[in-house]
């Protein structure tokens, strides 16, 4: 076997932007996937493919808590979960990373501060081509640099809305978003983004951000359809000596200096849970009792306005609004972000409500307006990934709910009030595992977490985790940015340490 200086396990955003670092800075990586490349085929842009056959998904079953088998919806492909992802590319506002009182409790502090990501987050913006302008968001965060592109501008019926919530005194600002929209690329802005892979190669993914420039810099080699199913660990467990791939049928063990597990929160917890071995009882990297514990993956509901006027809106993710983020002044405590989904099509509709009939769930796609309302969950250890034999049970009760209300409640009046007098809305919770995170959490104390601030394991210090998994909180945006900030954090680290 060639030599290697870092074996990354997954390629989502996580694994892909820690060995592009890494690799840009002149350490050989091999990365182990379980998945294939998404072919760019008709097929990409497909509601029937994409929404009712489910091409591109993961045939897995996990068991809920009640132990009954479901369909997470997962992605296993190079490029992880990012190749369907909306783009939305959020930071976190500065008081998310401390301690932050709710309703129900208290989101915790991260180990690090807004200023520790501040600059790679600036260089994830340059990384994914952000378009954006947060101007108008009272919540946002500082920034050193400007967006690397304007703001993908709404369309008029979009705009015309805007103006109205801003009659209403709210403050809609553009959607941060990675897609190579004018002047950095040749994105058509069509309908078919969110939750569709790009079949044009336009929008900004790990593959096309991470994989790609990796593979270009002749470091790195990728091996594909190859299952991460233990982490090997040495006679005393401090260290891991080798990872056990399943690839193609073949079992092989593959070793080098360093390991980095970037398989997302739920396979990242559950590789280091099937890991456990005499030195080692709970698995690996899990002295501390959290691995799996404190899933989280955000409230959500999605809202559609309804009003007699067609909404022939194309490109239609555009906008958010954060005016209720940290709270108003009836209900002081954090509520959550609101931001636009692509625009729905019927055959969407009725593959999620199978018993709505076509014509119907047509007739509200074309008039409607769809909104997607995102709040934060809180870090509960009951609500947790464990293993039954070799299947992943996910056990988790819902959280911190009332902020998420009110937040629903605020953007339906305000809907309405902009001209949508009927509102739809359909919580997403059930089984929805697209934003998980923190099952592996970083801090400053080995008694209450299983990662030290730069993603490096307590117990097996050759070990990294870098994925949603290390999130002590959830926020209220969406993740990958944050995901991408501190992989490139923890691989300057890695680079200033253990391959100085
Ligand atoms: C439909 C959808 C829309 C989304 N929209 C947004 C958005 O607009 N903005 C945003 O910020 N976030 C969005 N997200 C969430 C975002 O995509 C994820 O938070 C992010 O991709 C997680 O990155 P990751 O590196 O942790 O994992 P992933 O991107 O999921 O990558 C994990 C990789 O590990 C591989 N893997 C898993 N287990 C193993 C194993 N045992 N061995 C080998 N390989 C393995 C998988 O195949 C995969 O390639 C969306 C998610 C979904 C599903
Ligand atoms: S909007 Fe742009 S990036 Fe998204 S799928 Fe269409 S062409 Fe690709």
């Amino acid at each position: 076997m060639k030599e290697y200086d870092v074996i990354v396990i997954g390629s989502g955003v996580g694994g892909a932007i820690t060995a592009r670092r890494l690799s840009e800075k002149g350490a050989r990586i091999l990365v182990v996937e379980r998945g294939d490349f998404v072919p760019r085929e008709t097929e990409n842009w497909s509601v029937r493919s994409v929404f009712f056959e489910k091409k591109y998904k993961a045939r897995d079953a996990w068991l809920d808590r009640h132990g009954k088998s479901f369909d997470p919806g997962m992605f296993y492909n190079v490029g992880g979960s990012t190749k369907f992802y909306g783009a939305a590319m959020f930071r976190l506002r500065e008081r998310d990373f401390e301690d932050l009182a709710h309703r129900r409790g208290v989101s915790p502090a991260w180990p690090i501060r807004y200023a520790d990501l501040a600059p790679y987050y600036d260089e994830a913006e340059r990384m994914f081509g952000v378009h954006g302008d947060d101007r108008p968001d009272k919540t946002a965060p500082s920034r050193q640099a400007p967006f690397p592109y304007g703001p993908v501008k709404s369309e008029p019926i979009v705009e015309r809305m805007a103006q109205r919530f801003r009659e209403q005194g709210l403050s809609p600002s553009a959607l941060p978003l990675a897609v190579n929209a004018a002047p950095a690329g040749t994105c058509i802005l069509c309908p078919t983004c969110d939750g569709f892979p790009c079949k044009i190669g336009q929008k900004n993914d790990a593959e096309t951000c991470g994989v790609e420039p990796a593979l270009a810099t002749g470091r790195v080699d990728l091996m594909t359809h190859a299952f991460a199913r233990r982490l090997l660990l040495s006679r005393d467990a401090k260290r891991i000596t080798a990872v056990e791939v399943d690839h193609g049928g073949t079992i092989k063990r593959l070793s080098a200096p360093l390991f980095v597990v970037s398989c997302n929160a739920v396979n990242s917890s559950a590789l280091l849970l099937r890991s456990a071995d005499t030195g080692a009882v709970n698995g690996v990297a899990n002295g501390s009792d959290v691995v799996g514990r404190h899933y989280m993956v955000h409230n959500q509901t999605a809202l559609m306005g309804l009003s007699h006027r067609v909404n022939s809106t194309v490109f239609q993710k555009t906008l958010a609004i954060n005016d209720w983020y940290f709270g108003d002044d009836a209900f002081r405590w954090p509520m959550g972000q609101m931001q636009m989904l692509g625009k729905l099509q019927g055959g969407m509709l009725t593959a999620n409500v199978p018993y709505l009939p076509a014509f119907l769930a047509d007739r509200m796609a074309r008039h409607g307006m769809d909104w997607i309302g995102l709040s934060e969950d809180l870090p509960d250890p009951d609500n947790r990934v464990t293993l039954e034999g070799d299947r992943i049970k996910l056990s988790v009760t819902l959280n911190n709910m009332d902020g998420h209300i009110k937040l629903v409640r605020r953007m339906k009046r305000a809907l309405q009030q902009a001209g949508y007098p009927i509102v739809i809305t359909k919580s997403l919770v059930a089984h929805a595992t697209g934003h998980q995170c923190g099952t592996v959490r970083m801090g400053n104390d080995p008694g209450t977490s299983a990662l030290d601030p730069f993603c490096r394991a307590w117990d097996q210090q050759n070990l990294f985790v870098i994925d949603a998994s290390f999130f002590p909180s959830s926020a209220a945006v969406n993740p990958a940015l944050t995901i991408a900030a501190q992989a490139l954090r923890a691989a300057d680290h890695i680079m200033a340490t253990d391959l100085a």
